[in-house]
């Protein structure tokens, strides 16, 4: 009794030994994964942007939602847009993929958180060639801001600029989204960048666009479809194709008809039935909202689940596509 009591001491020990390696062996498991995930953690946030060769020697940098694209010539790199969202980063990722120094700095247009960080770039390559429409190089005098240097090379209508083996073309459609922006055309690439035109996948931004002429904005659709390119490079967002350009192209078409409908059907003594008359403010404005209405849910109808932010702008673009119709 005794010798089967002890016996079965030893074996609890045992069973207990087992135990404590099996445990331990675990934690040490566990601690080394968690070791390595914090090591690809640190390596993944040393790479703050994406880098995306679209075609031979084109390429996308994206950072922040920001897209700028750069060009290898074999004669210097050519880039396009330098926004503060991506900064430095653009420096980087140029020597990830060439020795080549940055020649070209090309302007889509004035707007700040888009070229806001030129100055990076120009610090670095003071005798930089800086392109842009002559209205982006007028608008950036008036802005007289250091962070956007003043372009050095300017043109109306449009420009082709040859470096080392690429061509690029550059474009003025008119204003779709500020004065002086330009289509950024690779022909031989088949690359067309045109910035704050449209996001694939999405409805325009804000205020269609934010444009300050609605049918120029129309109007760059058709623009853009002209040009033989398989890869659309936006300003935000992935890069997109041909179709993307149609199903834009065909929503804003859509708001243009249901507001057309809106003014020919919302009865205006109707609208403003309850407002105080003498409010002409709240009479105008009951009369507007009238009109958005029968709009919105017609777009909503239609575009829902389709494009994302359909139920959020729509609003604004009917309103905008309202004025637009009424006065432009
Ligand atoms: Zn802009």
């Amino acid at each position: 009794m005794k010798l089967i009591l002890l016996l079965s001491k030893k074996c609890n020990d045992f069973r207990l030994l087992v135990a404590g390696i099996i445990l331990l062996t675990f934690i040490f498991l566990i601690t080394l994964g968690n070791l390595n995930n914090s090591l690809a953690t640190t390596a993944a946030d040393e790479k703050d942007y994406d880098l995306k060769e679209v075609k031979d020697n084109v390429y996308v940098v994206s950072a922040n939602g920001y897209n700028v694209m750069f060009l290898v010539t074999g004669e210097g790199v050519v880039v396009i847009d330098a926004p503060p969202g991506i900064g430095d980063k653009i420096l980087k990722a140029v020597a990830e993929v060439t020795n080549e120094t940055i020649g070209h700095l090309i302007y889509s247009h004035a707007h700040k958180d888009h070229i806001g960080a030129a100055h990076i770039i120009f610090q670095q390559q003071p005798k930089i060639e800086i392109v842009a429409q002559q209205e982006t190089a007028d608008i950036l005098k008036m802005r007289n801001d250091s962070e956007r240097p003043i372009p050095t090379t300017t043109f109306e209508d449009n420009t082709t600029l040859t470096v080392g083996n690429k061509t690029l073309q550059l474009i003025y459609p008119g204003p779709y989204h500020q004065r002086g922006n330009i289509f950024i055309y690779v022909p031989e690439q088949k690359v067309l960048m045109a910035v704050d035109q449209l996001a694939p996948g999405e409805v325009p931004w804000k205020h269609l666009a934010a444009t300050p002429e609605v049918p120029a904005l129309m109007r760059s659709y058709n623009q853009v479809l002209a040009y033989d390119f398989d890869v659309y490079v936006p300003g935000h967002g992935e890069t997109g194709t041909k179709e993307d350009i149609k199903i834009q192209k065909e929503y804003v078409n859509d708001l243009k008809n249901y507001s057309q409908f809106a003014l020919a059907n919302v009865n205006f003594t109707d609208a403003t039935k309850n407002i105080d008359k003498q409010n002409n403010a709240a009479v105008t404005e009951a009369y507007f909202n009238a009109l958005t209405n029968v709009c919105v849910d017609k777009t909503e109808e239609k575009w829902k689940g389709k494009l994302q932010g359909v139920g959020v702008w729509t609003d604004e673009h009917c309103e905008k596509m309202i004025q637009s119709l009424r006065v432009e």
